[in-house]
């Protein structure tokens, strides 16, 4: 989709902190990060939303997962891990382009819940 910012991010248009690419799936540092290593993972087709993925997709995004929170884990050694993901605009969702974010925990005052 020509004026979505995560397929610009995608195809190169957007610089990115880019963690993880395969071809069907891309990991980056969120640009606000919420807590230390906040990363987002989104499929290359262009989706809005969960109501919009195919099984197949929704299997390439979770596929990828285990790994990026094993480096994640690793590279800044959280004490926990949110997974998040956001679904229409009541349920905060800014940009329409599924992602999935995994979010570090650090414990009491880390930015996150
Ligand atoms: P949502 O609120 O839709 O679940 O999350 C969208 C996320 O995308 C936000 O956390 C926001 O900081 C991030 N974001 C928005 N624009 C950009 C961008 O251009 N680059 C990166 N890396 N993240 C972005
Ligand atoms: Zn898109």
């Amino acid at each position: 989709m020509s004026d979505c910012i995560f397929c610009k991010i995608i195809n190169g248009e957007i610089p990115s902190a880019k963690v993880y690419e395969d071809e069907h799936v891309v990991a980056f540092l969120d640009i606000s990060q919420v807590t230390k290593g906040h990363t987002l993972v989104i499929p290359k087709v262009h989706k809005e939303n969960v109501y919009d993925l195919t099984p197949e997709i929704a299997g390439k995004v979770f596929e990828v997962v285990p790994k990026i929170a094993n480096s994640i884990k690793k590279q800044f050694q959280p004490e926990g891990l949110n997974l998040l993901n956001n679904n229409g605009k009541i349920a905060g969702q800014t940009v329409f382009h599924y992602h999935l974010h995994l979010i570090p925990r650090y414990g009491k005052g880390d930015g996150f819940g």
